[in-house]
């Protein structure tokens, strides 16, 4: 027999999501009747608008077609590029710079590829987890001391410094995990400090990874929905997004990275060259019929039923933050994104999420599930249908004392 790749041996973090749900299990078991409601897990729920949703049927009409065939589509349709560059980029890049895939997680764990095993690994702590588990994946994170991993440096982000990382905690040359609107916690970096991150990067030839699946949850004109609205950024960053929370494309799969031709190694070699380079060889394209439906996404009515999509996330964000708020549990975010973080000072998350689901058979995610300074937090998560939200925000308001 031949042996296990160490490497995967070593992932620690994939215990989450599983012991969530066998303490769900066993409550059920022994509390048959309860009708248990899920504000734990992040996957969208409201069905596709009917333009989005119509433009998925056509394409795979059309695939049945002679004139509308279509097979291997690359890094992406030219169109679909195109247009994200206008809408999100204000024309900025070419359309060789933007790389259409099947998802930001996707991309995500592609992305290391590129650096390698000796890279330094900078996460926001709490942090969504594939940037520690692709990091592990490919080697570079040391290994597991039951707190976090020794070769990854997790800059803490508490309700201290506002959620935003202390930079000089971060070595030179380091890659950095940056999410913002973030998961976890909900806060979205001000233009300020994506301007000091960048600085920071370009000084300590450090490159950002930033993750915004959330952007489009931004709804303060003041705030940037992408890290190349800060000057600079261009030589230091890569973007990755994703179709998946504004349009409802979680099971449709669709999201796109932008690497510019400005970004360089310390060679001075184009990393985007690599990275057309990566996905011709482990990936083939994104679906066509996914494309289709992003392009619909992105027309004046896309654009509108997107909205009208992260406006309901949102209204579902609002009405938790006033329960909470009503029954003295302080959080933040839920204003710029589709998660509330709550504090429970002292105590441990693990504890919390059980009394929850005791209490109000109500299923969250602990916070120490993102990281180190996520214990004595709990995730609530938006993504649900209206009247779930509304019941759970009654059994909330009952603990009322
Ligand atoms: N990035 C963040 C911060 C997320 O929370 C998620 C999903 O929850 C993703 C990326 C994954 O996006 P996709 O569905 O495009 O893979």
């Amino acid at each position: 027999m031949i042996s296990r790749n160490p490497c995967i041996a070593n992932l620690q973090a994939g215990y989450l999501f599983p012991e969530i749900a066998k303490r769900r299990r066993a409550f059920v078991t022994a509390h048959p009747e309860s009708r248990i409601i899920s504000l734990g897990v992040g996957d969208t729920t409201e069905p596709l608008f009917p333009h989005i949703c119509e433009s998925l049927v056509k394409k795979a009409r059309a695939l049945g077609t002679a004139d509308g065939y279509s097979g291997y589509s690359d890094e992406g349709l030219v169109a679909l590029r195109e247009r994200l560059n206008e809408v999100y980029y204000h024309g900025a890049f070419a359309s060789d710079e933007i790389f259409i895939s099947d998802g930001a997680k996707c991309d995500i764990g592609r992305l290391q590829l590129l650096f390698g095993s000796t890279v330094p690994i900078v996460v926001q702590d709490p942090a969504y987890p594939v940037y520690v588990d692709g990091s592990v994946l490919i080697g570079a994170a040391g290994t597991w001391n039951g707190y976090g991993y020794t070769g990854i440096k997790y800059v803490p982000c508490t309700a201290e410094n506002g959620y935003f990382p202390d930079l000089t905690q971060i070595p030179k040359q380091s890659l950095i995990y940056f999410c913002s609107p973030n998961n976890p916690t909900g806060t979205v970096a001000t233009t300020l400090q994506l301007t000091t991150l960048v600085e920071h990067a370009l000084k300590a030839n450090s490159i950002i990874i930033f993750d915004a699946a959330y952007s489009e949850y931004i709804r303060d004109s003041a705030l940037v929905k992408s890290i190349f609205a800060i000057e600079g950024a261009e030589k230091c960053a890569i973007e990755v997004n994703s179709f998946s929370k504004p349009a409802g494309f979680t099971g449709v799969r669709l999201g796109w990275t932008v690497v510019p031709h400005t970004l360089k190694y310390e060679s001075g070699e184009e990393i985007n060259t690599d990275w057309a380079r990566v996905m011709g060889t482990v990936f083939n394209g994104a679906s066509n019929i996914a494309q289709a439906g992003g392009l619909a996404a992105l027309d004046a009515e896309g654009l509108v039923e997107m909205q009208r999509m992260c406006d309901f996330y949102l209204g579902n964000a609002a009405l938790i933050r006033q329960a909470l708020d009503y029954i003295g549990i302080n959080s933040v975010g839920g204003i710029h994104a589709p998660y509330l973080w709550a504090h429970f000072p002292g105590r441990d998350s693990w504890e919390v999420f059980d009394e929850f689901l005791e209490s109000c058979h109500i299923v969250t995610t602990p916070g120490v599930g993102f990281g180190p300074s996520g214990q004595s937090f709990i995730r609530f998560s938006a993504f649900g249908h209206r009247d779930n939200i509304e019941e759970a925000c009654i059994r909330l308001c009952k603990l009322k004392r």
